[in-house]
């Protein structure tokens, strides 16, 4: 699926393993763990649920010699289960005495996410960042300069305050955070270069966990710079409100053609799963046609004219059913992430909706007939009823996968 979104102006392409990002490139999803990196059996095994969700790239913390050491194992673990996913470090603090100390680590790593606040303080800054830089360029890895506002360079923000103070017309306290997020990326991304690595093995980031906030700098940041964007909207916090909050923030820019890999921070509710970090992200890519990644499920949201929950239960069953059933359609068949099912509470809406989809069907409100027709390509191909209508809907989406997406050879 393509379209919907404007060329913003073609980045630098960097490849990170086997994902390119940007470039023209598809919008990649990314994720992370949070398992700690030592126990190199738990991080194997949550990297390769983030894979199979389809997150493209995982971020794993790198903190500890011992966990830079965990590094290679848990790449050979992913490579034994036949999971060829880019790794992406995540450094702080000591990232330049950790890759230095384990180069298996920077080896087996298909990127380094470096925080230009988190390097070193004075003059050990530029000098630990260098450090950073040339041994990204000594494994040739690409490098993201990841600016968070949580650890923002307190040199470099004292310095915008203080040119800040100078100017006839002054920013505010959220203008000066966000020029200096900005700067702080431009500047890192510039002494990279000038150190050695070249300008398509750079990808930038500058989070903020407020949507104007996010949206703002990353319009200034792309309007400067042609480096490929990671965009996310940092501690966007739990449940719905973290989906809503980064949905929005990301959907603008998106849609102005600013971002060319995405991350959803959610926190996991508690017992929740991480992948559902992905799940959001290929949502947000697929309604907005970016991409196309498992079939969509349209469903009403009910109203007084179907008042019983068999309506809902069957929309959850069939969502929940294509996603389960999607890995093996994947390999099986061509094209069928495109497919579109309609699951209807009434003949209000109900046969209207459902000839829009690949599938649909439209469930008897309260006092119509007790009958549920089934809509495939626009045309009402059979009606359903009784107690086994969720079993007969799933074995005609079978038939229908079978019979319209051309096998894989
Ligand atoms: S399709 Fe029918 S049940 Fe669903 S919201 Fe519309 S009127 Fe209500």
């Amino acid at each position: 699926m393509a379209g919907g979104r404007p060329a913003r102006g073609v980045t630098r392409r960097v490849m990170v393993g086997g994902v390119a990002i940007g470039g023209g490139a598809p919008v990649a999803i990314q994720s992370m763990t949070n398992t700690d990196t030592v126990d190199v059996l738990a991080t194997a095994r949550q990297v390769a649920e983030l894979a199979r969700a389809g997150s493209e790239l995982v971020r794993i913390t790198v903190n500890t010699r011992e966990a830079a050491g965990a590094v290679p194992e848990i790449r050979e673990r992913l490579l034994a289960m036949n999971l060829d996913v880019p790794l992406i470090g995540d450094f702080h603090f000591n990232g330049h005495k950790l890759l230095a100390e384990v180069p298996a680590c920077a080896e087996a790593l298909a990127k380094l996410r470096i925080n230009p606040g988190n390097v070193g303080k004075g003059a050990r800054r530029d000098e630990q960042f260098a450090q950073l830089i040339e041994i990204a360029c000594q494994h040739d890895k690409p490098v993201r300069i990841g600016v968070n506002w949580g650890s923002l360079d307190q040199q470099l923000l004292a310095r915008v305050m203080d040119e800040n103070a100078h100017r006839a017309e002054s920013l505010d306290a959220t203008g000066i955070m966000r020029e200096a997020m900005v700067a702080s990326a431009l500047e890192s991304a510039a002494k990279a270069e000038e150190i050695g690595l070249p300008g398509d093995r750079i990808v930038l980031s500058c989070k903020v966990s407020g949507v104007q906030d996010l949206i703002a700098i990353y319009r200034e940041l792309s309007r400067c710079c042609d480096y490929p964007l990671h965009l996310g909207l940092t501690e966007a916090g739990m449940g719905s409100k973290g989906i809503v909050a980064s949905a929005a923030a990301l959907a603008v820019l998106l849609q102005e053609g600013i971002g060319d890999t995405i991350r959803v921070s959610l926190t996991p509710e508690p017992g929740g799963q991480r992948t559902r970090e992905v799940v959001v992200a290929q949502e947000i890519l697929q309604t907005m046609g970016l991409r196309a990644f498992v079939p969509m499920v349209a469903a009403c949201p009910g109203c007084g004219r179907t008042t019983s929950t068999v309506f809902q239960e069957l929309a959850q069953d069939i969502q929940d059913y294509v996603r389960e059933r999607m890995p093996a359609w994947r390999l099986a068949h061509h094209g069928v992430e495109t497919m579109t099912l309609a699951v209807m509470g009434c003949v209000v809406n109900g046969p209207g909706e459902s000839k829009h989809a690949s599938i649909g069907i439209s469930l008897p409100g309260t006092g119509e007939e007790p009958v549920a027709p089934v809509y495939e390509d626009g045309e009402r191909t059979t009606t359903l009823r009784g107690d086994n209508i969720a079993a007969e809907f799933k074995r005609i989406i079978e038939n229908y996968v079978a019979r319209k997406y051309a096998p894989r050879v």
